[in-house]
């Protein structure tokens, strides 16, 4: 099946208000046309470079979510444009990031990272420390970034008990944040969590974004 079906047939099978990111990392410019074409508008990439230079060639209304790793040296690169990061996973990246969007007179919206996975190798806030970033002073002097939500990535494998109890557990911390420390905060309202794999289960257990790749455009060959 060619990409429009694919993203159509996702589409299809996500309710209204959950927002398809499509992943377009390692992926030519002509396939992610060709869905820009069909109408969609959200497209995800996980290294800096990637993401400059496609939004340089590409139109300039594609919203860009950044999903991967960034280091803060790198935010430089995409502070004028990026439309969301999603791995937010430390104070001083968050601390970067407020400051390049300072420079460019803007706002970045950010998620912060949720390590919820048993993999080591995941990166992320746990709860206890997420909470002791989001009620100190420093955080609240931040005027140029919005902090939309959080975002996740499950354990990598094919244990959907495993994976669902993930889920449920930035699930849990989300709303704990919503009806605590962000209740006035209105814009705190978004949940990224589910790629090719798992996003039906995601859906199912409340994600508003989903991060899709493999899905829509195949196989990446690294
Ligand atoms: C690559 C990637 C995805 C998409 O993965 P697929 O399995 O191809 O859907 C989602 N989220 C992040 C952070 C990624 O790096």
């Amino acid at each position: 099946m060619g990409i429009v079906e694919n993203l159509q047939k996702i589409q299809n099978q996500i309710p209204p208000h959950v927002t398809l990111v499509a992943v377009s990392k390692t992926k030519p410019d002509e396939l992610i046309m060709e869905a820009y074409s069909s109408g969609h508008r959200d497209f995800g990439e996980n290294k800096v470079q990637d993401l400059a230079r496609k939004a340089e060639r590409l139109p300039g209304d594609i919203r860009w979510h950044m999903i991967g790793h960034l280091q803060s040296n790198k935010v430089k690169y995409m502070a004028s444009f990026v439309h969301l990061v999603h791995g937010v996973d430390s104070f001083k990246l968050l601390n970067v990031i407020n400051k390049e969007a300072a420079k460019h007179n803007r706002v970045i919206d950010c998620l912060m990272q949720v390590r919820i996975a048993r993999e080591q190798t995941k990166f992320g806030f746990s709860r206890d420390e997420l909470l002791e970033v989001v009620q100190s002073d420093s955080f609240g002097e931040l005027e140029n970034v919005r902090i939309r939500g959080v975002m996740g990535m499950a354990t990598y494998n094919e244990n959907s008990g495993q994976i669902r109890e993930e889920f449920r557990h930035l699930k849990r911390i989300f709303d704990e944040l919503r009806t605590g420390v962000f209740s006035k905060n209105k814009s705190f309202d978004q949940l990224s969590f589910g790629m090719s794999a798992d996003y039906q289960l995601a859906v199912d257990e409340g994600s508003t974004m989903v991060r899709i790749g493999s899905l829509i455009f195949g196989a990446r060959n690294y």
